[in-house]
């Protein structure tokens, strides 16, 4: 019988040396479990992606990651606002419709804040402003419209 001649693994994928016991064989309560599956061959070697090397977002990452930002943003919008904080809620949504790198996007979102303007008095009213724009972006692209009574569960508090 040939001899095996595959050099066995001496890291994982979680970056960790890979420990095997007496026999040789990889020791299942020693490594991660994932490790201990890319070593005795259950998956494949994942491929180490480089995030510095990722490409420029398109209009959808663009687009779910600056919802993430902003719905996070103004979850953490005070119960009782200064003047200052609406000052500058007001000048953050001005520079969004101004500035937001889709352009075309940017328009619309401009003319829904000038049709209806951001509701800045309390914490509760923004988000649910926000809410109400947020599904303005989904009826026009024919997505499913968002519960805005369940904002605070997706944004905020978590689910139960
Ligand atoms: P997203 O719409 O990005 O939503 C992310 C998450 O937010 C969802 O998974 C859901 O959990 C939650 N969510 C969804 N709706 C609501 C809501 N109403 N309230 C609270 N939470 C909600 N794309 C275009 O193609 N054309 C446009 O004109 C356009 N305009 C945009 C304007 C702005 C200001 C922004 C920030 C984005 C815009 N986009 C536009 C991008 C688009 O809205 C989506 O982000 C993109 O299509 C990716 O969608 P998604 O399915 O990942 O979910």
């Amino acid at each position: 019988m040939a001899e095996e001649t595959t050099p066995k693994p001496e890291v994982g994928a979680s970056g960790r040396k890979i420990i095997y016991d007496k026999d040789g064989k990889p020791c299942r309560s020693c490594n991660t479990l994932l490790d201990f599956q890319m070593v005795t061959g259950k998956i494949a070697k994942p491929a180490v992606k480089d995030t510095y090397r990722e490409d420029p977002p398109d209009v959808e990452k663009l687009g779910n990651s600056s919802w993430t930002f902003i719905h996070a943003l103004c979850s953490k919008y005070p119960e009782n606002p200064t003047p200052e904080d609406k000052s500058e809620i007001n000048g953050f949504f001005n520079v969004l419709s101004r500035m937001y790198p889709c352009t075309w996007c940017a328009d619309d979102f401009k003319k829904y804040l000038k049709e209806h303007p951001l509701d800045n008095k309390d914490n509760e009213g923004l988000n649910k402003w926000l809410c109400g724009a947020h599904n303005e972006v989904n009826k026009k692209l024919g997505k499913k419209e968002f519960d805005c009574d369940l904002w605070k569960k997706r944004w905020r508090d978590g689910w139960d």
